[in-house]
């Protein structure tokens, strides 16, 4: 039997994080992972996901180059190189965090783990015993009752990651981030695409403005979507698959995404047998991650906060700075920043208008529409920052659509965590012409004082 100060089980983005962390301030660790270190987020999420939508924006770029005078033309995906592409950036970032792993002196152990006492994981018969245990299992994708899930017609994120053909049609069940982001990709691509959401909006959970913008500019892009209808059935056939919604619209396409959301891994690890608290699945933890049961902790998708990679170092971080005794500030999450990479982007952080008023702050909105901003219309991109802001207090939200906005999250995190008012934000100078400038436009005009804001 094998003892460490940490044993930590799961080595995606919230276990390495914590691994990582914990290592460098001297703790003795050992991290057990059953597949690819790095997880969902490097092998079937964030990356991958990400290195399609660059993909698609090339070929979205080739078709429109005439618009900008560049004689180009697109001809098609060659989904062998696309793939090639995106599997060589994974590949080279695994093999970095191999290194980065290898270089901290963390002990790493391959293998399907399983707690079996309060401070012991067993792997392959043999037992790592821990002062800590951090459990870091991640999320699977979620399918519905009675669908067939085959990886061919009816697919989840995890095959839609390995396409080897562009569909001529796709319907994506689910309107939230990665229903969006697939969506887009197979439009860039050349697909016929479909989008079904039970709620009245795509990434219904964003600000109501930024749900509206996203689906007037899926529907510019000719994405078809049916919202508040929802699914009932979906039959597959000879072409593909027929879907069937509870009001009786039936769509075909031949292939069927299913982009329900995320469950926690959780089923079989011997966490219930310790009597860890646990809600449907999703281990319960307090403001430092710590669950019920002393020495035990558990970060990422496992428990019920924001299923973010970002979130999941942050959580990772907190439980190794907490373990060697640095006290860390909990995670404020309404202070994390949210993305869904799509084309165009939205990308939120802080407060809706919705969940501000909720709270009781009286709000003031600011919409500052990027047609006003020079870099905005250089790229063609629409879109717009949101503001939700207390009656004068500090900014309680950002909401931003439009191309590359999420790139405006950095600026927009420091003001919404630093709690700064618009008349803080206001004098600070952007460069001339970035999208950013709007973020300095929106605080003027916040400020009573706008430039090149009409009205
Ligand atoms: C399509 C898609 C796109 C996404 N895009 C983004 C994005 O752009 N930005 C973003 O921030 N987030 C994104 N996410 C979410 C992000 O990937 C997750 O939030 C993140 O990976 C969670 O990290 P984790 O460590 O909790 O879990 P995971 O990354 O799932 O890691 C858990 C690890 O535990 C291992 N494991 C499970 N059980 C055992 C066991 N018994 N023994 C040993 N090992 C085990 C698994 O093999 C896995 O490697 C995306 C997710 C998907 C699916």
């Amino acid at each position: 039997m094998a003892n460490f100060d940490l044993v930590i089980l799961g080595g995606g983005s919230g276990g390495y994080a914590c691994a990582l962390r914990a290592a460098q301030l001297g703790l003795n660790v050992v991290l057990i992972e059953k597949d690819k270190l790095g997880g969902t987020c490097l092998h079937r999420g964030c990356i991958p996901t990400k290195a399609l939508l660059h993909a698609g924006e090339i070929a979205d770029n080739a078709r429109h180059a005439g618009e900008f005078g560049v004689k180009a033309e697109f001809q098609s995906m060659d989904m062998v190189a696309v793939n090639a592409y995106k599997d060589g950036v994974i590949s080279k970032l695994h093999k970095g965090l191999q290194g980065l792993v290898k270089s901290r002196n963390i002990t790493y152990v391959e293998g399907s783990g399983k707690l079996v006492s309060r401070d012991t994981v067993e792997v392959n018969g043999q037992r790592y015993t821990g002062k800590n245990v951090v459990l870091a299992t991640g999320s699977y994708a979620k399918t519905l009752p009675g669908l067939d899930v085959d990886g061919k017609t009816i697919v989840t994120s995890d095959h839609a990651m390995h396409m080897t053909s562009v569909p001529k049609s796709v319907i994506v069940l689910g309107g939230g981030v990665i229903g969006c982001e697939f969506a887009s990709v197979w439009k860039s691509f050349g697909a016929e695409v479909t989008i079904i959401e039970a709620l009245p909006h795509l990434v219904a959970l964003e600000d109501e403005s930024s749900s509206k913008q996203l689906e007037r500019a899926f529907r510019k892009r000719g994405i078809n979507f049916e919202l508040g209808t929802k699914f009932k059935s979906a039959a597959k056939n000879a072409k593909g698959v027929t879907v069937t919604l509870e009001d009786g619209k039936t769509f075909d396409a031949e292939i069927f995404l299913v982009a329900v959301g995320r469950g926690p891994v959780s089923n079989g690890l011997g966490y219930e047998e310790q009597g860890i608290k646990m809600d449907r699945g999703y281990i319960l933890v307090d403001e430092k991650c710590r669950t019920n049961i002393p020495g035990i902790w558990a970060v990422g998708d496992l428990i019920p906060t924001l299923q973010l990679a970002h979130v999941g170092f942050g959580e990772g971080i907190l439980v190794a700075e907490e373990i060697a005794g640095l006290n860390p500030r909990p995670i404020n999450y309404d202070g994390v920043p949210r993305v869904t990479y799509s084309e165009p982007e939205v990308a939120s952080v802080g407060l809706t208008t919705a969940a501000a008023k909720a709270q009781g702050f009286e709000v003031v909105e600011l919409n500052y529409d990027l047609a006003g901003n020079g870099k905005a219309q250089i790229l063609k991109t629409a879109g717009s920052i949101k503001l939700v802001s207390q009656k004068n207090g500090p900014v309680l939200g950002i909401h931003m659509v439009g191309s590359r906005v999420g790139e405006l999250l950095a600026e927009a995190q420091l003001i919404f965590n630093w709690q700064a008012e618009a008349s803080d934000v206001a004098p600070l100078i952007h460069a001339h012409p970035t999208l950013s400038e709007a973020m300095g436009e929106a605080h003027l005009a916040l400020a009573g004082k706008p430039l090149h804001a009409h009205g």
